[in-house]
């Protein structure tokens, strides 16, 4: 649809959506997919040049409730080894199921090219700001990469690459990850999220004659090194993916070199003389913003919104659902012009998942802060109640929907077991950990 503006703001007429969507990672993605199937006009605009730096694994859940095909996945994942300060190692292995992979570079094309096979305009470029038209509207203002030639309005020349595009939007979402302009342009004054600082490699995973120079590689398990020499705060992971393999750590520290710990990580994983493809780096917001929305017509999701599990740093999965949300919120301001609606989406998703996200903050500054506290971490987790229960939740969320105290259990039982109030049965340990 075309709107024609007043002759003394604008002298041309502007494309109008219902809803622009700025950023097809898996929260954009989501949600223009989403709102395209329920009809409305959406415009997706990305821009593209990178890879998301991302370790890719994603739970059954996901792939349930997001219909991702069998094909995206480039490993199926069926245990996780928790290393100790000390190298003690203990296995969890997934009873039924398994941790599925993705590379992000596939994995989010093939969603964005979802949104556009429902309906969604897809487009090339970075959103550069917001401004508003004489009735009050929203105008997103982006740059769309040099070459493509979409529709739209406004094309002007101001000497930087790409074409200068605006269009009218009766409501924008910004899913434009960790570090959003759409959050700091649309919400100034909410504070943006605290994160961590993630860093990886890409390498060749070992294959043939290399696989006994890295006997502990193993294909279908991930590795999770919780060892203040590799990361102060958070953890170091070894992540398979197939034909690569994704070594990374993290941290809120500054000053505090990921890269001399990746090597570090690398040498204890006999990774060390593995082809490296890529090195790259990108923060994780660890606290879901106080408001998403500007109580207008602009909403956030996924990173954007800080929504990513603390302890963990998953994040694709609440990126997704916080999409989903957030095209539902849309979807009412659209039906009823009443731009409270778009708060539904933070307080349904803190209804659904704020508690974990609460327990898990509280777990990660609790385990992370000392050697001694990982070492009784990684010594619990041989635990088969503590396995059964991380694994059930990651898995299916089921118990981030239905019994969300289950949590709050593990973690006292942690506790216990910190306190010395509970001592590890012999037929509770895992037989595979030393
Ligand atoms: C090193 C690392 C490892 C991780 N490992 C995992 C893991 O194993 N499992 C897991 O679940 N989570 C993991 N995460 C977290 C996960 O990657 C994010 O939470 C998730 O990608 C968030 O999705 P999103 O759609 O909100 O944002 P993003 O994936 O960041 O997508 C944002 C999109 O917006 C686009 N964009 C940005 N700015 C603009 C702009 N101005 N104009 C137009 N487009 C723009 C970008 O191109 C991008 O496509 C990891 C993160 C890091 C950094």
């Amino acid at each position: 649809m075309t709107v024609q503006t007043s002759q003394t703001q604008r002298a041309e007429a502007l494309e109008q959506f219902d809803v622009v969507v700025v950023g097809g990672g898996p929260s954009g993605a989501t949600a223009a997919t989403d709102l395209a199937r329920a009809g409305r006009s959406v415009l997706l605009i990305d821009r593209d040049g990178r890879i998301k730096p991302c370790g890719g694994a994603i739970p059954p859940a996901l792939i349930r409730e997001f219909e991702i095909p069998d094909a995206l996945l480039v490993a199926h994942v069926t245990s996780a080894r928790m290393v100790s300060p000390s190298s003690q190692e203990v296995d969890m292995p997934i009873d039924n199921g398994y941790v599925g992979m993705v590379d992000r570079e596939v994995f989010d094309e093939w969603l964005r090219e979802r949104a556009r096979a429902c309906g969604a305009r897809r487009v090339t470029g970075t959103f550069e700001k917001l401004e508003r038209d004489v009735d009050g509207a929203a105008i997103v203002v982006w740059r769309e990469k040099c070459g493509a030639v979409h529709g739209g309005a406004d094309a002007g020349g101001d000497g930087r690459s790409g074409t200068l595009r605006r269009v009218r939007a009766r409501a924008v979402i910004g899913a434009d990850g960790a570090q959003s302009v759409v959050a700091r342009t649309a919400l100034p004054d909410v504070a943006p999220a605290p994160y961590v600082y993630a860093y990886h490699e890409i390498v060749a995973s070992p294959a043939g004659e290399e696989r006994a120079r890295a006997p502990k590689f193993d294909p279908a398990r991930c590795d999770v090194y919780y060892q203040g020499r590799l990361s102060p705060d958070f953890y170091g992971w070894v992540f398979p993916h197939g034909a690569t393999t994704s070594v990374g750590t993290g941290t809120a520290q500054r000053g505090f070199s990921l890269r001399h710990a990746t090597s570090a990580l690398r040498e204890s994983a006999g990774l060390a003389g593995a082809r490296t493809i890529r090195r790259e780096g990108a923060p994780i917001p660890m606290r879901p913003m106080k408001r998403w929305d500007n109580g207008r017509d602009v909403l956030l999701a996924g990173d954007a919104a800080g929504v990513v599990a603390p302890a963990s740093g998953e994040g694709i999965y609440y990126a997704m659902v916080g999409g989903r949300f957030a095209g539902e919120a849309v979807q009412a301001y659209l039906a009823t012009g009443r731009s409270v609606e778009l708060a539904s989406a933070r307080k349904r998703f803190m209804r659904a998942h704020g508690k974990v996200f609460w327990v898990l903050g509280i777990m990660q500054k609790f385990w992370y802060s000392s050697d001694r506290r990982r070492e009784r971490f990684v010594s619990i987790c041989r635990d088969k109640d503590v396995q059964k229960l991380t694994w059930e939740s990651y898995m299916n969320k089921k118990l981030t929907r239905k019994k969300p105290m289950a949590h709050v259990r593990i973690f006292f039982k942690d506790l216990a077991h910190l306190l010395g109030l509970v001592k590890a049965r012999p037929d509770a340990v895992d037989g595979a950990g030393r």
